[in-house]
């Protein structure tokens, strides 16, 4: 069932939390492949009811971003949850979601100072606050969101603690396609030769496994490998590569001692594409 309006989709929470059901929540922006698929399907294991938001939040994109071309199929997705065990997806219009005069902001400060956060200003303020929206909106048991926006995991899980929001914060494994590529919405502006040079991602993260696997202990010389593996690629441009406390995300110079990220952001021609691994010493 497509529900467009804030005020339907609060009547349906309302009547199900009356019923006793527990509702599980998926927000996503749509154009849904296996990596939405999977938390969709998780959502549906642990919960009496679940509701995907596909929303493409204008208030997270910079103003040189992708907002106008990233991909939209409403009806595709809608067609995908269905066979999933949605039970509403939910897709407000930007103009009943935000006010005109709309003065609350969500910010969390320090974890967002890195990384994406400091690629792309106002990022999370976007995300914070639509997903506060979207919490108080639906108010859910449990939410899920991927391990493959790392970053965004991190701060969502502090928002949550620092808010006291009674929500439970559930983390799913990366999806990838059969050679490496994690799935991601943009994936669909890569030329072919771009899609193929687009695998320097995982293969850079794979020579960095293999190097912790072999015990290099050292932030500085794992991401030189990294960077060494990426600019062999003559279609990629790095845009960050770190090595950084998988909590505090704060970039590791030197010996490694705890659980780390190594979160990569690279641009493939125009498009931006992240990946990561975590790995516990
Ligand atoms: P998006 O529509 O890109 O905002 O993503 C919505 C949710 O799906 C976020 O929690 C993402 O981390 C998650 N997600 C996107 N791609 C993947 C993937 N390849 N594997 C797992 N989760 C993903």
């Amino acid at each position: 069932m497509l529900v467009k309006s804030i005020k339907e989709m609060q009547g349906i929470v309302k009547k199900w939390k009356k019923e006793g059901h527990s509702v599980g929540f998926v927000p996503t922006m749509g154009a849904l492949h296996e990596g939405h698929q999977s938390l969709i399907e998780r959502a549906a294991r642990e919960n009496d009811r679940v509701v995907v938001s596909i929303f493409v939040n204008p208030t997270q994109f910079g103003p040189t971003e992708d907002f106008d071309a990233y991909p939209r199929d409403l009806e595709k997705d809608c067609s995908l949850c269905q066979g999933v065990g949605v039970h509403v997806v939910f897709s407000p219009d930007a103009k009943e979601l935000y006010f005109p005069d709309q003065s609350t902001m969500v910010h969390v400060s320090g974890l967002t100072d890195v990384l994406c956060g400091s690629k792309r200003p106002g990022h999370f303020d976007g995300v914070c606050l639509v997903v506060s929206k979207f919490f108080n909106i639906i108010q859910p048991d449990k939410a899920y969101f991927g391990q493959k926006d790392a970053q965004q995991v991190t701060v969502i899980k502090r928002m949550v603690r620092d808010l006291n929001l009674d929500v439970e914060i559930v983390v799913c494994p990366i999806v990838r396609e059969s050679d490496g590529l994690a799935r991601s919405s943009r994936n669909v502006y890569l030329s072919p030769e771009e899609r193929q040079a687009a695998l320097v991602l995982s293969r850079s993260l794979e020579v960095a496994k293999n190097a912790l696997n072999n015990g290099e202990r050292n932030a500085s010389v794992l991401k030189a490998a990294l960077l060494s593996c990426i600019v062999q690629e003559p279609l990629a441009e790095i845009d960050y590569v770190e090595i950084v406390d998988s909590e505090s995300l704060q970039v590791l110079k030197g010996k490694i001692a705890n659980s780390i990220l190594i979160p990569v952001a690279v641009f493939i021609g125009k498009t931006r594409l992240i990946d990561n691994i975590a790995y516990k010493i």
